[in-house]
């Protein structure tokens, strides 16, 4: 199975639900994204749900990372740390479209398997296993930080890792419901939008739950 019709469908469906960056459809019209789900889940990785990927983690779901990735406004050579690996997936779509990925997971087991995953797709990230609140300061500053789980309050030090005119996009609020929020560095403030109200996992560490 190549799964290409629910590809399809797939993105079609996201753009019916406004989604309108037509290179984030792109790619993930192309990317395989049943190949980052558990084994045996293949068959569901195109419908609207995130699926468990083990560890008491989910894999997004796609109206998510197109939402994400489109809030990004990514361009090619740009320098984007990830929080929160998970399947890799969000990973390849950043890394797709000509991004430079830096990405932490913390649980170690979904670092091993999603790194090996990534490698078998040629994909070439600096990945480590950690508590991605802290960022990654050897390679800060980045264009954009990404966080994929919801945090209870905005990490500061996130924040000092973004170049002048760079991005954080994260979900903030209760543990059972948050608002994706951007934030772009302006000199010495940041600019805030409130994107939509979403569920995601929770962030753990310092500068989390
Ligand atoms: N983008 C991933 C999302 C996975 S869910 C995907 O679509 O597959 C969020 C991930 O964040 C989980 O894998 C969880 O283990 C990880 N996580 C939670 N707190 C973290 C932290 N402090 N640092 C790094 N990763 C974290």
């Amino acid at each position: 199975m190549i799964y290409t019709a629910q590809r399809k469908k797939m993105v079609e469906r996201l753009r019916s639900a406004g989604i309108s960056d037509a290179r984030v459809l792109d790619v993930m019209e192309h990317i395989p994204r049943h190949e980052f789900v558990a084994a045996g889940m293949e068959f569901q990785a195109y419908d609207e749900k995130a699926l468990p990927i083990g560890f008491e983690q989910t894999i997004s779901h796609p109206y998510t990372v197109a939402v994400m990735t489109q809030a990004l406004e990514v361009k090619k050579g740009q320098r984007i740390l990830e929080i929160g690996t998970g399947s890799g997936y969000q990973t390849a779509v950043l890394c797709e479209l000509g991004a430079q990925v830096f990405t932490i997971e913390k649980v170690p087991a979904l670092g091993k398997f999603s790194a090996e995953r990534l490698k078998r797709f040629r994909y070439h990230v600096v990945q480590r296993v950690g508590d991605g609140t802290l960022g990654w300061q050897s390679y800060a500053p980045f264009d954009s930080i990404i966080v994929t789980a919801g945090a209870p309050v905005v990490p500061e030090t996130l924040m000092s890792q973004l170049k002048e005119n760079g991005r954080l996009l994260i979900p903030v609020g209760h543990k059972d419901e948050q608002i994706l929020t951007l934030f772009m560095k302006q000199e010495t403030t940041f600019k805030k939008f409130e994107l939509e109200t979403l569920r995601f996992v929770p962030l753990k560490g310092k500068e989390g739950w």
